[in-house]
């Protein structure tokens, strides 16, 4: 019997921030040679609208208006900072926000050369049907540090315990939202970082990914 054609794979990569799934993603992304989406930059470029033109982030009204024209520059530095950060966490707790962002997210992953998206909902919500799901986990110490190192490379003063204390408060918000929480699918494979060095929790995924490739029927 001929075997069925191999269609490009979707991968989803999931985590909490500073986990290393964005790395773990654009590595993905470049092994398997697939194009690759950061989600979370579309709820950042939200939050950046919306405290560039003084909106309220505790209204979600504001917040869903800030979801229009949302032209970003991805390298924008303004994007990953502290404020703009909490922000995103805040406004991604919206349902009209979330449902804005959906279609984008979903075209995406529905295209026909197959993606790497990573985020909080992607093997849950945006492709449950995804061939490859990782949730990426790291201690809350392990990924303040992380971030603080992060935000000195690009001149932002920063205190190791606030990091530490922001990263809780987003992990809580994250995981105890109503709509679409950080949450590891129920078919996903757990890959903690916190002792890995970045190659080798780069490593780990792409033999994790060959390993379920190889298994699925596709
Ligand atoms: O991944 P990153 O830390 O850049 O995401 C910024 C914020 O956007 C997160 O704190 C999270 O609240 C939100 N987010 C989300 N769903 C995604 C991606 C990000 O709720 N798929």
């Amino acid at each position: 019997m001929r075997k069925k054609a191999r269609l490009a794979p979707v991968i989803a990569v999931d985590g909490p921030a500073a986990s290393g799934k964005g790395t773990i993603a654009r590595a993905l992304a470049k092994h398997f040679n697939l194009p690759h989406m950061d989600t979370g930059l579309l709820y950042r470029a939200v939050a950046l609208n919306l405290w560039r033109w003084g909106g309220d982030p505790g209204n979600e009204f504001e917040a869903l208006r800030a979801c229009d024209d949302l032209g970003f520059v991805p390298d924008d530095p303004e994007l990953r900072s502290e404020p703009v950060s909490k922000i995103a966490s805040m406004i991604s707790a919206y349902p009209a926000v979330r449902t804005a962002l959906l279609e984008r997210q979903q075209d995406f992953a529905r295209q026909d050369g197959g993606a790497v998206l990573d985020g909080r909902d992607i093997g849950t919500v945006i492709a449950p049907g995804a061939d490859v799901k990782l949730f990426i986990t790291a201690t809350a110490q392990v990924r303040a540090g992380r971030r603080l190192k992060e935000l000195e490379k690009c001149g932002m003063a920063a205190h190791f315990e606030e990091v530490l204390a922001d990263i809780r408060a987003r992990d809580e918000r994250d995981s105890g939202r109503e709509v679409a929480p950080l949450k590891p699918a129920a078919d996903a494979v757990l890959l903690d970082t916190s002792d890995l060095a970045p190659e080798q929790a780069i490593a780990e995924a792409v033999r994790l990914a060959d390993e379920r490739l190889a298994r699925a029927d596709r």
